[in-house]
């Protein structure tokens, strides 16, 4: 008789934490998907969720937005995602004043990508900030904050070896950052290897998984090719043929992500940070799988203020 693995125990949920990232939607349509997906997943009670910054400030009042609403609207906890990109120290600075203003204690600091897109060359704005590590040192600076970062277990695609990478990682650090959180992966071994240098190189934080459910093979393979994360021949064998079957992609990706997570738990994992793509089905589905649980009492929805 088999022993029950470590990662099918379902009371595992009592002590993993999950948070989930969210975009900030562009119309009304895409708005209404966001907010049924934080009604379905914030009764899971996430650590926190967090909001996306589109390129060069260009979602900064829709990310605004949608962390006030979040803030206002559910007892969920908000991190606003940050970025240097053409942007000066000033202008950031505004941007951290109204969203410590709002109430946000937690952010995500990146520098992020060029305006013209991942792939061209990265021109920090002369008087902005030119790193991840000298934002986090500005946002330390102005107040208590919780400051998450990015870390890259296959490495950024600008960083020429795993030294230079885990160096700037250890600098976020060093100048504050309480977590990080990776860009997604396929190979749980490379993440593990990462955790591993990074431990070495006397970095001490979380380093979260972030996890990507699949909603779509072919958007994901594009994605994955801009900011450095391999595709395994495996995972598109898996996926091969069913372009046009969205139910049985939809069964796979559940599977191919559970498979990760379990195996993560296995490892000893018990943080995971999930890319929703603002849809709740799949987060929703891991969660169920691994023991979270949406809590009886608590209620996602506050009323709204009279
Ligand atoms: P940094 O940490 O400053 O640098 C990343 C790496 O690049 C470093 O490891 C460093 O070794 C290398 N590097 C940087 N500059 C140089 C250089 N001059 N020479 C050599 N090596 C160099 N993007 C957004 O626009 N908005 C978001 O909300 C957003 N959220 C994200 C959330 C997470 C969890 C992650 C992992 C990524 C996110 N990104 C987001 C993407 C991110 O902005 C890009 O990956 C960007 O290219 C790097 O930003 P960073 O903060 O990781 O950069």
């Amino acid at each position: 008789m088999s022993q029950y693995r470590f990662s099918r125990r379902t009371e595992n949920g009592a002590k993993l934490r999950v948070s989930f990232e969210f975009f900030p939607p562009k119309t009304d349509a895409m708005e209404e998907r966001l907010w049924e997906t934080v009604t379905r997943l914030g009764p899971l009670e996430p650590a926190f969720v967090s909001v996306t910054y589109g390129a060069g400030g260009s979602t900064r009042e829709r990310t605004a937005r949608t962390v006030r609403r979040i803030l206002e609207e559910t007892p969920l906890t908000a991190a606003a995602h940050l970025t240097c990109v053409d942007a000066d120290r000033e202008a950031v600075d505004t941007v951290i004043g109204e969203f410590a203003e709002m109430g946000v204690k937690r952010f995500v600091a990146l520098r992020g990508d060029p305006a013209e897109g991942v792939g061209a060359a990265y021109r920090p704005h002369p008087g902005g900030y030119t790193n991840g590590a000298e934002l986090v040192e500005a946002l330390a600076r102005r107040g208590d904050f919780d400051i998450s970062v990015s870390a890259y277990p296959e490495k950024h695609p600008e960083s020429p070896d795993f030294a230079t990478d885990i160096e700037m990682l250890k600098r976020k650090v060093d100048n504050g950052a309480t977590r990080a959180i990776t860009q997604f992966f396929f190979d749980n071994d490379v993440y593990e290897r990462y955790v591993e240098r990074a431990r070495r190189a006397g970095i001490y934080i979380p380093i979260v998984p972030g996890i990507l459910p699949i909603h779509n093979f072919a958007q994901m393979v594009r994605f994955a090719g801009g900011c450095g994360a391999h595709v395994p021949a495996w995972l598109a064998e898996r996926f091969e043929g069913l372009e046009d079957d969205p139910v049985t992609h939809q069964l796979v990706a559940a599977a191919v992500a559970a498979e990760q997570v379990l195996d993560l738990i296995e490892r000893g994992v018990e943080d995971f940070h999930f890319y929703t793509m603002n849809r709740a089905d799949l987060p929703f589905a891991i969660c169920h799988l691994i023991g979270i649980r949406p809590s009886a009492e608590r209620s996602n929805a506050r009323p709204a203020a009279a």
